[in-house]
This record gives structure tokens, C-alpha cells and sequence, in this order.
């Protein structure tokens, strides 16, 4: 290995993948043995992201900027178009290297290809890496060399499959003799529309790297035995949590494959560990998805929904009342709520308001998407299509549109006691939950509601939403 004060320096373009442990390019930018000059770039594409997940970007960067400290490095911040700010930190350092991570939606991709070849052509190495998925999308195929539609089969081929070797995180990372400036995160003001739902979301978060990994070890000790009969209750507290951490790459997933793997060798954990495997699994599915069928993040997956007359008014009083989580159902007004104070919602939650948004109110699947794009903190751009999809009935493994959750029965069945609703609706309780209340501390005060007004009535009679719903599918052109 090359001093690393004789070799011009690299730049490690970070974007999710705010973690020094098990990060190939990281790793790849140390065998070079140069100085490496990490940067996040706050490009416009970035800046049109969601307001809560800009929310925990922001707590994100912070955390990743502390851990480069501790190594003796420095997280260098430009806002701007990637290839110009690129091209302007090299014109002001001596790095002749670019290495980053890969992303696999259009949007990324379409950036990364014009960031690749304008560097090249200045004589620039421009090198990107895996490390946000388990495996790359391209190299999971059927036996007949094409892309899987189905999820079953998709498990099937990578089940059995060995993900790259864990990488150790460095205990330092060489510096530039001058580190180029910095712009100051605060500035940025990535969380200025969260507005006063700011601090509802932080005391619901432990953000970085090391809160990943101590997540981890905490589940796989305490709730991976149960995960897989617990993992459906959202009263219970069976599932990881690692969503935010993985949206942003603050724990690879090949972390949590393996901290299963390990799990499976304990006949107690054996049946959860493999249970979660599956759902990192999902993850995977999404991507493979999206990366042979890009459209699938705003267009039906299956065209022929294209026809299907959903009420699509952004600004219907209806889905005003959903966004709210005044339906006056209360499984679907818990889950909501739950995503606008802690900017999380319990997987089993997600899949009922779902539902009830596209199939009791008939309302196009991309006016939730894009309320859960805003709301989520964990937003993931393939999962949150693919769900989406998945629950509407137009995605390609997608339960049939006819199968239509009832919320009373769901509740009855995943939240018996009433933990959930508990936690969440205020409206009617004698002591309620201090999230329930805290929802109303939250929420925009031009939305003026209080914990003290009665409960709202449904929005849509559920045997009529359910009739109406079925009548417009057994109705339909296609
Ligand atoms: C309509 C809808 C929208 C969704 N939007 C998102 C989203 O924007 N971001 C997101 O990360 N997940 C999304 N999901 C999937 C799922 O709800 C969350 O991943 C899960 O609730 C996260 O909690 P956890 O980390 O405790 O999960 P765990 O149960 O602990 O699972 C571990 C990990 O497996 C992956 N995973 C689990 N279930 C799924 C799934 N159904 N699809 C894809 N990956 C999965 C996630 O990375 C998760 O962190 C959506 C699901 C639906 C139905």
C-alpha cells in the first residue's frame, strides 16, 4: 500500500449509506491507501424528499459526521447538482477518485450514469459499489434467465445464497492534509417542515450506526424467538425497528442476515430467524422489481388497472380525513397516527389503511404512497411502491383486489386487547395514552383538532365501502 499523504486523494460520495462498518466502497477507498475526503451532497433530488425522512436525514447525517470524527476523518457537506459539485471539490482538492455506493432507482441511476461518464471524460476514476442490498438485483434470475415476479420462487433462488463477506469498520480513515470547506448542516434546514412535528419524531428515535447495531443485538436476543407469531400484532413490540436504519444505510443488511443465520442454530430462534430472513427478503424483492420495472414506482405494474376509475381528487375532504386519521375506523386512524408522531407504522397497520384507503374509499393507491413518502421516516422507494401496489391489487404478486381487509376483524384479530388503538386514539379515553395526545401536539394547527372532541363517526358505512369496491372491480374493462 501507497502512503497516503504521496497519492492524491479520493472522494467518498456517502448517500444511503451513512455507516463505517461493512461499506465496500469505504473499504475499497482504504486499499487504495489515499487520503478520503467523505461528502453528502444535497442535491435536488434529495431536497424534494419527504418531510419526515428529511427529518431523519438530517439526525442521520449528524451521527454519521460525529462517528467519521471519532476515526479522524470529516463529513464534508455541498448542496447543489452532483455532477457540478463533484466537479467543483475536485478542481479544489487534489482527488483524482470518486467511489460510492450504488442506488438503483431511476432517478439515481439516471444521475449516477451522467455523474460516471462526465467524470471519466475528465480523466476522473469513477467507481461505484453494492452494499444497500443483500444481493445485486441483476444477479438473482430464473432458471430461464429473466426476472422473478413472484416473491415465493424470488426466496427460493436466494435462500440458500451467501451475501459478500462482512466488512469490519476502520479504526481510522486517512485524512487530507486540508480538508475543502464544509457548508453547516443547520443551514440546510432539513427539518424545517416537520414543524412542530419535530419533536414528536425524536422521542421516538435513536438514529445511527451504533443504536443499528445495538437494535439489532437487542431483537435478536429478545424478540427473534417470537418474531414469527408476534411480528403481525402492532401492540406488541416483536419486529426489529430496523427500517429507518436500513432506509438510510446506517446498518447494512447483510448485518441482519447474518445475526439470523447465527440465530437459525438455536432451536428456539430457529423458526423466527428464518421468519426474518424472509422479510430482509422482501426488501431485496422490492429492488429486484423496481430495477427491472421502474415504472412500477408511479404507474400500475399491470396496465390494465390503468382503466380503473379510482377517485383521484388530491384534495377530496375523504382522503383529507385518512390523512388525518379521522376515518372513525380505529385500527386505521391508530395507524396513521402512529406514522405522524413516531414517522413509523407497524407493517400489519400499513397493510390495513391500505387497503381501506384503494379499497373502501376507491381512492388510486399513489395518493397514499405519496402521504406515506412524506410521513415515513423509514420511506424506502421500492418497498413503499411495491406495498402499495401489493395492497391495491395492481402490483405483480399482489393479493387480488377482491381480498378485502376489514378493519374491525383485523383489530379483533392482531390488537385484541386494545394495546394499539390504546396507544393512538385519544378521543374517548379517560386516561389516554401520551402518544395518543401527543398526536395532537403534533399535527398542523390549521388542521384544528383536540383530543377532547368526540370521536369521529366512519367516513364510509365498511359493508357499503366494501360493496362499492367490489362493485367497480366486478365492473371493470379489464
Ligand atoms: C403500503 C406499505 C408501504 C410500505 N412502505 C415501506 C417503506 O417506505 N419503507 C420500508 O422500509 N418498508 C415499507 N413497508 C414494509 C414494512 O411495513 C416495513 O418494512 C416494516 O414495517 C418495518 O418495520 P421493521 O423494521 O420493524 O420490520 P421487521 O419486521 O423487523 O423486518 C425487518 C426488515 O425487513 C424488511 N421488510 C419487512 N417487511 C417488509 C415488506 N413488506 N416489504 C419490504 N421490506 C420489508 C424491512 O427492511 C424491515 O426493516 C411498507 C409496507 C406496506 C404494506
Amino acid at each position: 500500500m501507497t502512503p497516503a499523504s504521496t497519492c492524491s486523494a479520493l472522494i467518498l460520495w456517502i448517500r444511503r449509506d451513512l455507516r463505517l462498518c461493512d461499506h465496500p466502497a469505504l473499504q475499497a477507498a482504504l486499499d487504495a491507501g489515499r487520503a478520503v475526503i467523505p461528502v453528502y451532497i444535497l442535491d435536488p433530488e434529495t431536497e424534494a424528499l419527504g418531510a419526515a425522512h428529511l427529518w431523519r436525514l438530517e439526525q442521520g447525517l449528524a451521527a454519521f459526521a460525529k462517528s467519521l470524527t471519532a476515526v479522524g476523518s470529516r463529513l464534508i457537506l455541498r448542496r447543489g447538482p452532483a455532477v457540478q459539485v463533484l466537479q467543483d471539490l475536485l478542481a479544489q482538492t487534489d482527488a483524482k477518485a470518486v467511489f460510492w455506493q450504488r442506488a438503483y432507482d431511476p432517478a439515481s441511476v439516471a444521475r449516477d450514469t451522467a455523474v460516471k461518464s462526465a467524470l471519466k471524460a475528465g480523466g476522473i476514476e469513477a467507481r461505484s459499489f453494492d452494499g444497500h442490498l443483500l444481493f445485486e438485483p441483476w444477479d438473482v434470475e430464473t432458471k430461464q434467465g429473466g426476472s422473478f415476479r413472484v416473491y415465493s420462487p424470488f426466496w427460493r433462488a436466494v435462500e440458500a445464497r451467501t451475501p459478500g463477506p462482512l466488512i469490519p469498520s476502520p479504526s481510522q480513515i486517512p485524512a487530507p492534509a486540508e480538508w475543502p470547506a464544509s457548508d453547516d448542516l443547520h443551514s440546510w434546514a432539513l427539518s424545517a417542515r416537520m414543524r412542530c412535528g419535530a419533536s414528536a419524531l425524536a422521542a421516538h428515535h435513536e438514529v445511527g450506526e451504533a443504536a443499528a447495531l445495538r437494535k439489532l443485538d437487542v431483537f435478536v436476543d429478545m424478540a427473534l424467538a417470537n418474531y414469527s407469531s408476534d411480528r403481525d400484532f402492532p401492540g406488541k413490540p416483536a419486529c426489529s425497528g430496523l427500517s429507518d436504519h436500513l432506509a438510510l444505510g446506517e446498518i447494512s443488511p447483510r448485518r441482519g442476515w447474518y445475526a439470523a443465520q447465527r440465530a437459525e442454530a438455536d432451536t428456539n430462534a430457529a423458526k423466527g430467524a428464518l421468519h426474518f430472513r424472509k422479510e430482509l427478503v422482501w426488501r431485496e424483492f422490492a429492488y429486484h422489481l423496481m430495477w427491472h420495472s421502474p415504472q412500477m414506482l408511479d404507474q400500475n405494474w399491470r396496465s390494465e388497472w390503468d382503466s380503473f376509475p379510482w377517485h383521484d381528487d388530491p384534495d377530496a375532504p375523504a382522503l383529507l380525513a385518512w390523512k388525518q386519521g379521522r376515518t372513525g375506523i380505529p385500527l386505521v386512524d391508530a395507524g396513521l397516527r402512529e406514522m405522524y408522531v413516531t414517522g413509523r407504522m407497524h407493517n400489519r397497520a400499513r397493510m390495513v389503511v391500505a387497503s381501506y384507503l384503494t379499497k373502501h374509499m376507491q381512492t388510486h393507491w399513489r395518493q397514499g404512497l405519496e402521504w406515506f413518502a412524506d410521513c415515513l421516516t423509514d420511506w424506502d422507494v421500492a418497498s413503499n411502491a411495491m406495498g402499495w401496489q401489493w395492497v391495491a391489487g395492481s402490483g405483480p404478486d399482489a393479493a387480488p383486489y377482491f381480498r378485502i381487509f376489514n378493519p374491525v376483524t383485523q383489530q379483533m384479530k392482531f390488537d385484541g386487547d386494545n394495546a394499539y388503538i390504546h396507544r393512538w386514539i385519544a378521543e374517548g379515553q379517560r386516561h389516554p395514552h401520551p402518544d395518543a395526545l401527543r398526536y395532537f401536539e403534533a399535527v398542523p394547527r390549521s388542521w384544528t383538532l383536540s383530543p377532547d372532541a368526540p370521536y369521529p363517526a366512519p367516513i364510509v358505512d365498511l359493508a357499503e365501502g366494501r360493496r362499492a369496491a367490489l362493485d367497480l372491480y366486478e365492473n371493470r374493462s379489464f
